[in-house]
């Protein structure tokens, strides 16, 4: 099959695995989560007990310990039937346990990332109502009392922020001055139930919305000093290099949601007839599915090669830019042909295409838009300079 091409056995029976799970215990379900915008302890227990919590996390701390590409391969299977269930495993690996782990003390990931890997979950709080694009605009401040930091401020849009089940989030805020004048950024691990922190779940999502999104508000909250993560004055350094590593999640949901669109758009076609012929056998149906499966093939073989790179330890600013933006915008494509393709039929939720052409939409939002993911090569290929 194509889509194993250059794989090797346990990445191929990895996938077969996840796919059998997402089509036998996630797909019957995963509509009615999302018209009731309700988040599944159900399911999210289940992935956890399958080792996608903790998916590249080596087995000393309780993870999978898998390669980053097998976690992407995770990812984009889960996304093929359903965007808030990957978003829920690719916010809580990526963005939650990934900087724990690459920036945490080592007494914050004895005691954290066991946790995470069995079930619980985190969130990355980066995002604030003047600071999305331009992170470094960024108003939460902390300050230090004696063996504390003081934090004050909010943020918006936390993915697993606020469930039962959530154990904490990163915060990143401005904590001082550098020599140079420009801010000090500092990340804080904050844990859900600190006197002085808040967090409200959000609602009226038009996409994941079986997924878990919230507003946090801190107000002279107070956590010990060893909360900072990694050292003071780095937390833009660690926001961007987690940024880095997210997007190629972010690009494997759009691959797997492309996927998904593809496959129910051609099945469709197949069996449909109009003036006593398949619909798939007129040129302009054709076309689009011939468009749709180019861009799975580029879009797969280019995005495994930059997993590739990142587990070679190679950076990846660029690439991972470029996978994110070529994956989210084959993700719209895709869901927008495959509405098309099931004419009228592709409007009813029973169909599968409308969910599709709503969560397609965040991925070319979230993890940066595809305008910064634009700024970001073009920087990278020194338009600028
Ligand atoms: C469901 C969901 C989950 C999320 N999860 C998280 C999370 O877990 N953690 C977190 O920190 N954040 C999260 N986010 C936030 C997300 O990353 C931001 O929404 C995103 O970065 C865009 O920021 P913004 O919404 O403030 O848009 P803005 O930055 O206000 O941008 C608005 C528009 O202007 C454009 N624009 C802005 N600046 C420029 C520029 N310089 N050049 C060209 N165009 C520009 C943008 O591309 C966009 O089209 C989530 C968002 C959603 C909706």
């Amino acid at each position: 099959m194509p889509i194993n091409r250059n794989l090797t056995s346990e990445q191929i029976l990895l996938r077969e695995s996840v796919r059998k799970f997402a089509e036998e215990v996630i797909k019957p379900k995963a509509l009615e989560y999302d018209e009731k915008e309700e988040f599944s302890y159900e399911i999210t227990n289940q992935m956890a007990e399958m080792g996608f919590l903790g998916a590249f996390l080596p087995e000393e701390y309780g993870g999978s310990g898998l390669d980053y590409l097998s976690y992407i391969i995770v990812v984009e299977e889960l996304a093929r039937i359903d965007g808030s269930q990957a978003a829920t495993v690719a916010a809580h690996n990526s963005l939650g346990i990934g900087p724990i782990y690459n920036f945490g003390s080592q007494e914050q990931k004895e005691k954290y990332l066991p946790q995470l890997a069995a079930g619980k979950l985190w969130g990355f709080g980066l995002t604030e109502q003047e600071a999305g694009s331009d992170a470094g605009n960024t108003q939460t401040r902390a300050y230090e009392d004696f063996n504390d930091w003081i934090i004050n401020g909010s943020k918006i849009f936390i993915t697993n922020a606020s469930t039962d089940i959530t154990l904490g989030s990163t915060i990143l805020t401005v904590s001082g001055q550098q020599h140079d004048g420009r801010k000090e950024f500092t990340s804080i691990i904050v844990e859900n139930g600190t006197p002085g922190y808040e967090t409200r779940e959000m609602s009226g999502k038009m996409m994941w919305r079986a997924s878990n999104t919230s507003e946090l508000y801190l107000h002279d909250c107070r956590v010990p000093i060893t909360n900072t993560l990694g050292k003071k004055g780095d937390g833009f350094k660690q926001m961007l290099a987690t940024l880095d590593k997210g997007r190629l999640s972010i690009a494997a949901m759009g691959l797997g949601l492309a996927q998904g669109a593809f496959e129910l758009a051609l099945k469709y076609a197949k069996e449909r007839k109009t003036f006593g012929r398949a619909i798939s056998t007129y040129q302009a149906n054709a076309f689009k599915l011939a468009d749709i499966e180019m861009g799975l093939e580029l879009a797969r073989n280019y995005l495994y090669d930059v997993c590739r790179m990142l587990d070679n330890g190679e950076k990846i600013t660029k690439e991972g830019a470029i996978a994110k933006l070529y994956c989210s915008e084959l993700a719209h494509t895709a869901a927008n042909h495959c509405v098309q393709i099931l004419g009228g039929y592709g409007l009813m939720k029973e169909y599968g295409a409308e969910k599709y052409y709503r969560n397609q939409k965040l991925l070319e939002i979230g993890e940066g838009t595809s305008e910064i993911q634009r700024l970001v090569i073009s920087r990278m290929i020194g338009c600028y300079d």
